[in-house]
């Protein structure tokens, strides 16, 4: 009998509230947990990322644990249901799909017994919590460690110094043990020592406007990267002398977007500095021991540091950034590239260092995150380098981990596949492809299970939002960051289109459907802000009208994160995939609602394009201008203003934004957004993200949906279909792509 369940038989539950029982309950899971770290093996691979967007650990580590189940039998013995501790923590030490990636992607590891450790920050609030007021965001501090943070080990005996120019932070180390056939850890650095020092892991992405917010950013970067890049070196310096040949032998480090390309500075600095290796030894060093995840090639987002700032805290990194420019520079230059080739390539221009030419440049294995963004990044945004270095260049599809997106949030539906091909799917390395001949038989009980989620979320939606949705709807989702290029003003357009036609009877046949949206905007986002603030006016207008509400709802849901999603996506029919071809590197969101059972409407973009190449274009609904299109476009001078001439239903949703329909409050937002449509508005054309183009394609697809839904046994074949065809999008797929095409672990 295990530990575990022997202790928890014996707890005493009279007279503690939920907290107490959390915390006691989880550090009996923890002492059960800590005893399993696995040993770390001579080749270990490193995961550098400045997000990991964990979600709440209590649920899935007891189901790691094997427990779930009979903790939950046992609790209810006693008298305590299980849920109580579903309000109590979600860690989220993350923005979005890169750092839930980088959660999954831990978890995949340790469920295939692959030696993969995290390294990371500890940040003492993560990402804000949302409350919409009056249709607005608002923003609240998110005080994760309100009620403990039971699953964090600190490691008082392992911290280090990291030096600046100006002062020293100690960096604590807070191991997370990531529980599966192996213990790995997530080991999240705590900022200590001096009121300033402590600021550096005081928040999660900090506003960067400002110099000051920018030298703190950079700060952030260096902290964790030398802390890690530092107990990398100490380790193998125990283990094998102060000989470092052999140093990419042992030690593999995955950089997860551009934030800790900085390790790689570091790591020729300690080594030139501390270990007396010469410099060119260093860099050869350095090229066999990083890899390199790109994740966007939206231009806002790849980063750049002004070799002054810099120079300002970090005198020797800005040295060895030099020394590394002119290396490659003269390097290219030795193999006959041409000026504007080098200067395309290269890590200093105008006194700025370029963090994606820096990574490429060194890294064994550069990837982009799905087949269609690799194609983009060795077509335009690395094109020269990839001609240059084409071995380099690698796809990693992503994927989403099924242990939490679909047994932990779907068990009902797990219990179908179970009951359909036996549990061996549940394995890390099985899959759940046999599913697909029995999707014709299942449909029934698919529909069955479809439905009860769906109760469950609108049960949840109810008491959390206070909007009631009535039994049946269909539902359409769209949740995820919000952004102008994931396009959430699209559907907001869509969905008055439909709201107009009903008025008026002109979709007689229109099944009752909701539109669901949950989505942060950045705090200095004024359009992302625009954008919620639109959608809940909408939301307002729809769920207020008598004469409609019975057909059509609307809801936005409040701080959306990650144990919002699990319910989400399991009660979802329609995922909601919509961004501007080109520009959404992969998605992640789109994954864990196929292996659910829901349909994608969407672009082709992203990871899309493979999930309707594995699940059928006629299981799912494409539409919208391809990427070739977009480009065509771009060159020939799109012009919104004569759709909207040409389309009096466009023309009236797009002008709901400034004809007094709806208030902005006096914000000013909604002009803002209008403008950027059909005016342009900073440095963008109108409609940059080509939001009118597609517009029409959009609502006629929503449209056929809506009709193919009556046919319920054919429209729940497809989405079972999706669910059937999933296996692809597992992480634990990706992760074994990585340990045999770049760490070779
Ligand atoms: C999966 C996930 C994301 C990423 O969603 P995309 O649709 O891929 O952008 C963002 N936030 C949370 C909370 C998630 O679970």
């Amino acid at each position: 009998m295990n530990g575990f369940l022997e202790e928890l038989e014996r707890l005493e539950v009279a007279g503690k509230d939920a907290v107490t029982l959390y915390n006691e309950i989880s550090a009996l899971a923890m002492r059960e947990a800590e005893g399993k770290i696995s040993r770390r093996p001579e080749r270990t691979a490193y995961y550098l990322s400045v997000e990991f967007l964990i979600g709440r650990s209590f649920y899935n580590n007891l189901m790691e644990l094997g427990v779930l189940g009979e903790t939950a039998r046992i609790l209810a013995n006693k008298g305590v249901d299980i849920n109580v501790f579903e309000e109590i923590e979600d860690a989220a030490l993350g923005n979005g799909g890169l750092g839930r990636l980088a959660a999954c992607f831990l978890d995949s590891a340790a469920a295939l017994g692959l030696p993969l450790y995290g390294y990371g920050i500890r940040y003492r609030y993560g990402l804000f919590k949302q409350e919409i007021k009056d249709g607005f965001q608002v923003e609240l501090p998110d005080d994760w460690q309100k009620y403990g943070d039971p699953w964090s080990i600190r490691r008082d005996g392992e911290k280090r110094e990291i030096v600046f120019a100006d002062y020293t932070a100690t960096a604590v180390p807070y191991d997370i043990p990531i529980i599966g056939k192996r213990v790995n850890t997530l080991r999240l650095f705590q900022a200590e020592g001096s009121a300033e020092a402590e600021k550096i892991s005081e928040y999660l992405y900090p506003a960067d406007d400002t110099e000051e917010g920018k030298l703190l950013r950079l700060r952030q970067e260096y902290f964790f990267s030398a802390a890690a890049m530092g107990e990398l070196v100490e380790r193998h310096v125990k283990r094998y002398g102060r000989t470092f040949e052999n140093f990419p032998k042992y030690n593999t480090v995955q950089l997860n977007d551009t934030h800790p390309v900085i390790a790689i500075a570091e790591l020729i600095r300690l080594l030139t500095k501390e270990y007396n290796v010469t410099f060119p030894k260093a860099v050869q060093i350095v090229k066999q021991t990083f890899n390199y995840t790109n994740h966007t090639i939206l231009p806002e987002a790849l980063e750049c540091w002004r070799e002054e700032l810099v120079r300002k805290i970090l005198p020797d990194i800005a040295d060895i950034f030099l020394k590394i420019a002119v290396m490659q520079e003269n390097e290219l230059k030795t193999i006959g590239y041409s000026a504007e080739e080098i200067d395309e390539m290269a890590i200093y221009r105008n006194e700025v260092f370029s963090m994606a030419n820096l990574a490429v440049y060194i890294a064994t294995a550069v990837n982009g995150v799905a087949a269609l963004h690799t194609d983009i990044l060795k077509r335009s945004l690395f094109r020269t380098a990839y001609r240059k270095f084409p071995q380099k260049f690698q796809n990693k599809t992503n994927g989403i981990t099924k242990r939490r997106w679909l047994m932990l949030a779907n068990p009902e539906l797990s219990a179908l596949i179970d009951g359909a091909i036996g549990t061996g799917w549940r394995e890390a390395r099985a899959d759940h492809g046999k599913l697909l001949p029995r999707v014709k038989e299942l449909w029934e009980a698919f529909y069955e299970v479809k439905e009860e989620k769906k109760k469950q979320l609108f049960a949840y939606i109810a008491e959390k939002e206070g909007v009631v949705i009535p039994e049946h709807f269909l539902v359409f989702a769209q949740v995820k960051r919000l952004h102008e290029y994931k396009r959430q003003l699209m559907t907001a357009f869509a969905i008055l289109e439909i709201y107009y036609l009903l008025k008026e009877n002109k979709l007689p046949d229109f099944r009752p459907s909701v539109f669901v949206f949950g989505a942060k905007s950045a705090p200095a986002y004024l359009r992302a802000k625009g954008i919620i603030k639109f959608i809940n006016e909408i939301a307002d207008l729809v769920n207020g009208d008598e004469a409609v509400n019975g057909l059509l709802r609307v809801v936005f849901v409040q701080n959306y994160n990650v144990s919002y999603a699990e319910k989400i996506v399991a009660g979802s029919d329609v995922s909601l995939q919509v961004s501007t071809a080109g520009l959404e590197a992969s998605g992640t969101g789109n994954m864990k609602f196929m292996m659910n059972g829901a349909v994608t409407c969407g672009t082709m973009d992203g990871a899309n394009v493979e999930i309707v190449e594995h699940a059928g274009e006629e299981n799912n609904y494409i539409f919208g201008a391809r990427v070739e299109d977009v480009e065509a476009l771009k060159e020939s001078g799109y012009d919104p203003n004569a759709l909207l001439e040409e389309n009096p239903l466009h023309r009236r949703a797009v002008s709901a934004l400034v004809d007094g329909t709806f208030s902005d409050g006096g914000t000013g937002y909604f002009k803002e957004l209008y403008d950027s449509l059909t005016v342009g508005a900073s440095w963008h054309k109108p409609d940059h993200y080509f939001v009118i183009y597609d517009l029409k394609d959009y609502v006629d697809t929503l449209l056929r949906i809506n009709r193919d839904s009556a046919d319920k046994a054919s429209f729940a074949i497809k989405q079972l279909t999706n669910t059937a065809l999933s296996s692809y999008f597992s992480s634990d797929r990706t992760i074994l792509e990585y340990a045999r095409d770049i760490w070779e672990i």
